[in-house]
């Protein structure tokens, strides 16, 4: 879909994983006789794992996979997500070469697969599909009827200015209020806006506009054919004002500040060049109160909106429309969007072959439809069985970790143990799949069936508001590779797509298994105790259960996270942001010495080998946490992912991470002079 608005808000908490997929048939069936897991041929033994851990465990993974063309970033996890593309293309293929019965998913799944296919009429549409949408915001005369076409579009996918979605009550977890976030820069992050540095990034953007402004028509329908330049350079104003007055990306982590309740009478007051009221009817939503997440952001956007002239205001609003459109429109659209998002800012070569943007498409419009026919054929039972005792050991080890804390007070452990307890877990898929009876997907363009996903979607997140939250519900479709911790239900969620190799190994003796995904089951489970998480109560309400002193001695702890990732130069001259990854930081650091504690237990108990294959078990364990993050990548990608990922690149994720795990210095020998050693005074120990 064109964008999801709730991602603005949940992403953070994300894992973000990587990995591999060594064994395509490990989830079919378990074999009697575990292997290791571990594959000599990706590790590079020449390098000393005491230098530099992550290139000897990923070392050969990397050589044997030189990047290709059309990929910013290729890892084991773009290897795993492309495997699972080629399922979901089997599946979707198969059921696009029959005729299907008008109104069934089947039927909606083979149109919008065949009409993103047909790239001869998406030729001969060129930019048709965008013609009346565009044709309405040029027929604008004054900003009164700003009201009306910001409600149209928040409704259609397209979010300029700001967006408008449920999320729970920060003070009452159990139900949906209605939340503003800033939002409508095209590059990204404000400081691509702003800093100095990147204005070669800026002067792409503005021929890319340029460019669209002419191709679409736009610009002649404004009579100003051949001054599409001066279009493009407006909006580039405007935008540049919205990122000056956007909330900084550090500042978006602290939970307390998004933190603001007030009425429609104040948000009026506040942005008074739009009527509040008349806005909310058009997402036909009532309310009396909403969330204003960036305050500063929403109380300074009226004065931009004001001394901004309407002419402009309508090419943003037009710009935005045609920006998100340019995908799935004729070629000359998606090829000046690959060249500005591929090249310029990703350093991609080449754009992605047709059939993967169109599989990826219906995942995105049609997820648990599909989701459903994914886990059917590829998501075993057993795989689920195994899962929930690895989640038990590894919530089981945390407990003792809590317990055997030396820095906290035995009050606030004894609430944090609460806490731990009362994390829900969801593993595979969801017990109830989603109706898709109301999406139509008609026969007339692609585009169009984006459009309607894109309404479908946001009238189903638009009727949450006012409503108590779904807890049934998941964030992520059973095929996703990825798993989250949501702090407003306090729960963690593994979706089938993760549980395969590199992650999760039904073949291999559980060492690798704890190194993988049982570092990531830690690694959501902290994420209920991170600089974030911990903010929230076992109910997920925005609650002190804290004292002031453990309050400030976790502070304390989480500042060496903070600056020793700010140390890290991922280019010359560019630092990792330690204030904005400090919560995947945490998580990593928690993950690891969690699960190996879990790990400890089952060697104890018999059920994982001291050693395999020559390594001994630590040593299988810290391979498998590093396999899933083995990838090469792009140095502007490097830099992308540093103004907007909060979780640290993948190298670090791995060295930075283990240059604070004691049991990794003990598994490798790791001592002064080494150059992954950190002075044990200096590691840092939270979780
Ligand atoms: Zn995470």
């Amino acid at each position: 879909m064109k964008n999801n608005i709730i991602l603005a808000m949940t992403c953070s908490i994300l894992l973000l994983a990587g990995c591999k997929s060594q064994n395509k048939t490990a989830l079919s069936e378990a074999k009697s006789e575990l292997t290791s897991g571990i594959h000599t041929e990706n590790l590079d033994t020449t390098v000393n794992p005491a230098s530099d851990f992550y290139l000897y465990a990923c070392g050969g993974w990397i050589k044997n996979h030189p990047l290709p063309a059309e990929y910013s970033r290729y890892g084991s996890f773009e290897q795993l997500d492309q495997s699972n593309l080629d399922r979901l293309k089997e599946l979707v293929v198969e059921i696009a070469a029959k005729n299907q019965e008008k109104g069934t998913i089947p039927q909606k799944i083979a149109t919008l697969y065949n009409l993103g296919m047909d790239a001869t009429t998406i030729e001969k549409q060129g930019a048709q599909p965008i013609q009346a949408d565009l044709k309405a915001i040029a027929g604008l005369k004054e900003k009164e009827q700003l009201t009306d076409m910001l409600a149209k579009m928040h409704t259609s996918g397209t979010s300029p200015f700001f967006s408008l979605f449920p999320a729970a009550d920060p003070d009452n977890s159990a139900m949906n209020i209605a939340w503003l976030w800033q939002s409508g820069l095209g590059i990204g992050d404000r400081d691509y806006y702003l800093e100095k540095d990147k204005q070669p990034v800026r002067e792409k953007y503005v021929e890319f506009m340029t460019k669209l402004f002419a191709l679409s028509g736009y610009s002649k329908m404004v009579d100003m054919e051949g001054k599409e330049a001066d279009l493009a350079a407006q909006v580039m104003k405007l935008e540049t004002a919205m990122a000056r007055i956007f909330m900084e990306k550090e500042a978006t982590r602290d939970v307390h500040l998004l933190h603001n309740i007030k009425t429609i009478a104040d948000f009026q007051a506040m942005l008074s060049i739009i009527n509040v009221n008349h806005y909310l009817k058009g997402l036909g939503v009532q309310i009396e109160t909403l969330n204003i997440s960036q305050l500063s952001y929403f109380t300074k956007l009226n004065d931009v909106l004001f001394l901004t002239d309407f002419n402009t205001i309508k090419a943003y609003l037009a710009w935005n429309i045609m920006n998100d459109a340019s995908g799935y429109l004729s070629s000359d659209f998606v090829t000046a969007n690959f060249d500005f998002y591929g090249k310029t800012l990703s350093g991609r070569q080449e754009d992605k072959p047709r059939w993967k943007k169109v599989v990826s498409t219906v995942d995105d419009c049609l997820g648990e439809a599909v989701g459903q026919m994914y886990t059917e054929k590829y998501f075993p039972k057993e795989a689920k069985d195994r899962m929930l005792a690895l989640v038990k050991n590894v919530q089981s080890a945390m407990t003792d970790r809590i317990k055997n804390n030396t820095w906290m007070q035995d009050s606030t452990k004894i609430k944090a143990l609460d806490k731990l307890n009362a994390i829900k877990v969801k593993i595979g898929y969801p017990d109830k799949w989603r109706n898709y009876s109301a999406l139509a997907i008609e026969n007339d363009s692609y585009y169009a069936n984006i459009v309607r996903a894109s309404k479908f979607e946001s009238a189903y997140q638009l009727n949450k508001i006012g409503n108590p939250v779904d807890q049934t519900l998941w964030q992520m479709t059973p095929q996703t590779v990825n798993a989250y911790y949501e702090p407003t239900i306090n729960e963690i969620c593994f979706p089938a797509g993760i549980l395969q190799p590199p992650f999760f190994d039904m073949n291999a003796d559980d060492a690798v298994n704890y190194g993988a995904i049982g570092v990531v089951i830690a690694h959501e489970l902290t994420h209920g105790f991170d600089d974030q998480g911990s903010q929230y109560d076992k109910n997920g309400n925005l609650a002190q259960w804290w004292t002031e002193q453990d309050a400030a001695t976790f502070k304390q702890r989480t500042q060496v996270l903070v600056d020793y990732f700010n140390s890290i130069e991922v280019l010359p001259g560019v630092h990792a942001n330690g204030q904005f990854t400090l919560g995947e930081n945490i998580a990593d650091n928690g993950g690891v010495n969690i699960a190996y504690d879990a790990m400890q237990k089952a060697i104890a108990a018999g059920t994982v080998k001291p050693e395999m294959d020559k390594f001994s078990a630590a040593q299988r364990f810290f391979i498998a946490f590093a396999g899933v993050w083995a990838n090469s990548i792009r140095d502007e990608e490097i830099i992308r992912r540093t103004k907007s990922d909060p979780h640290s690149l993948g190298k670090w994720r791995v060295n930075a991470t283990l240059a604070h795990v004691n049991t990794f210095y003990q598994a490798y020998g790791v001592k002064k002079g080494d150059k992954m050693y950190v002075a044990p005074d200096k590691r840092v120990m939270i979780w």
